[in-house]
């Protein structure tokens, strides 16, 4: 009928994305049974990603939360997101300095009667009340929203002493006022040692943390995740690809032969390695959602599809990705920042320079990696030539060339 919006289809969507040369990942989405989270019979016939409960919050979200990288001129992704359940979007006041929250704001202008239906989330780096009270109050304005359903603290790295009584305190108070509905921190160094603390403490509603392939493996994090889960916190999992650190890493990577065959293998099965690393988190139950930075219409298509796929991953599948994750250990920065910053006599954030130099390599997001190197205090880029990163080096379980990267990145990011 003209002029009116025709729902996609599963049959539809299938043919959409295998002109876009993602026919290879349709194929499971014959099936009308989801793989991943719960959805009813009739979104089972429609492109809508599933959804889970987001720990004791009472609140289903999606599987796949939107990242926060799009502009204000990506409305139609915005459009397309909303249209494909994934219904879960994330920012933060630092995002594109501002203008991600503008852009949702702008979403929100022209379809307000869909603000209720998301779950928005928005962040802060800051553990000062005061300042919360003040960017909270910004970051709404910018939305054009009077709440956020989750307000997050921004890259805590020590939540014993970032998550003080004082913040707890302000936390109730923004709900009671109904700012925020729940509220809770993101980690991207030291994450177990935090999730470990919040699941203690008994105020923390959500936690979005850095889990893969190759984190989620390990011991501790097996463990901090059960902690969470049975204190009731949700958790979202990103940086889901785990990117390597520095350029010089890629012939660690895909070039290997390892990389090749692994992706061979499931290209063969219907789905792309990336989709493959997405599939592997949502595998545990206890993680709630996936947030996904989705930055067109390819990537959100290709993350919608591998949510609705229903196969599961083999054994032989997972050995893959964890035999790939050990040989590019030295790629890839684990966050475990006590262990190698310690070690170090210099103050120098080796995890979070880490990251940037990811930002930059594997993003190809200059201007961020830009922006939050230059942002490092004077002194910290003098001892990073200055350092003596031997012991550091020993101790890293990733063993990373720790001196060699950070060097690089001064040279790179001055
Ligand atoms: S450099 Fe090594 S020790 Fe330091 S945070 Fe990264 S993986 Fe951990």
């Amino acid at each position: 009928m003209p002029g009116k919006t025709k729902k996609l289809s599963r049959r539809d969507f299938i043919k959409t994305a295998s002109a876009m040369g993602l026919g290879s990942t349709l194929i499971p989405l014959s099936s009308s049974k989801m793989a991943y989270g719960s959805s009813s019979k009739k979104e089972s016939e429609e492109v809508i990603v599933p959804k889970r409960p987001y720990g004791k919050t009472g609140v289903n979200v999606s599987i796949l939360a939107l990242g926060g990288v799009l502009n204000i001129s990506d409305q139609l992704v915005f459009r397309q997101a909303f249209k494909m359940g994934v219904t879960y979007w994330d920012t933060a006041d630092s995002y594109a300095w501002g203008n991600n929250e503008k852009a949702i704001g702008k979403y929100f202008t022209k379809f307000p009667n869909d603000r209720d239906k998301v779950f928005l989330v928005t962040k802060a780096s800051t553990s000062n009340p005061q300042k919360l009270t003040e960017k909270l109050d910004a970051s709404l304005q910018r939305m054009n929203t009077p709440y956020v359903d989750m307000y997050f603290i921004h890259y805590v790295s020590d939540a014993k002493d970032e998550l003080t009584n004082d913040v707890k305190a302000w936390a109730e108070k923004a709900k009671s006022k109904g700012k925020i509905r729940f509220f809770g921190f993101s980690a991207h160094k030291n994450m177990e040692n935090s999730m470990l603390e919040a699941a203690k403490l008994g105020w923390i509603d959500g936690i979005m943390m850095s889990y893969n392939y190759r984190l989620m493996v390990k011991d501790e994090m097996q463990r901090a995740v059960e902690a969470c889960s049975n204190a009731g916190i949700g958790l979202t999992a990103m940086k889901t690809q785990a990117s390597f650190s520095a350029n010089f890493y890629a012939s660690i990577g895909s070039e290997t032969d390892d990389g090749m065959k692994m992706t061979e293998n499931f290209l063969k099965k219907g789905y792309t390695t990336e989709q493959a690393k997405l599939k592997v988190v949502w595998e545990n139950p206890n993680i709630a959602s996936i947030c996904s930075a989705m930055s067109n219409m390819t990537i959100l298509q290709a993350n919608v599809a591998a949510s609705l796929n229903k196969n599961r991953l083999s054994e032989g599948d997972k050995q893959r990705l964890e035999q790939y994750a050990q040989r590019t250990a030295p790629g890839y920065c684990a966050g475990c920042a006590n262990i190698c910053e310690s070690l170090v006599d210099l103050n120098i954030p080796i995890s979070d320079i880490l990251r940037y130099s990811m930002y930059n390599h594997s993003y190809g997001d200059r201007d961020t990696a830009l922006r939050l190197f230059n942002n490092l205090p004077t002194d910290v880029k003098a001892y990073i030539l200055k350092a003596d990163y031997s012991k550091a080096e020993k101790y890293c379980p990733q063993n990373i060339e720790i001196g060699k990267v950070l060097r690089k990145t001064l040279e790179e990011l001055s």
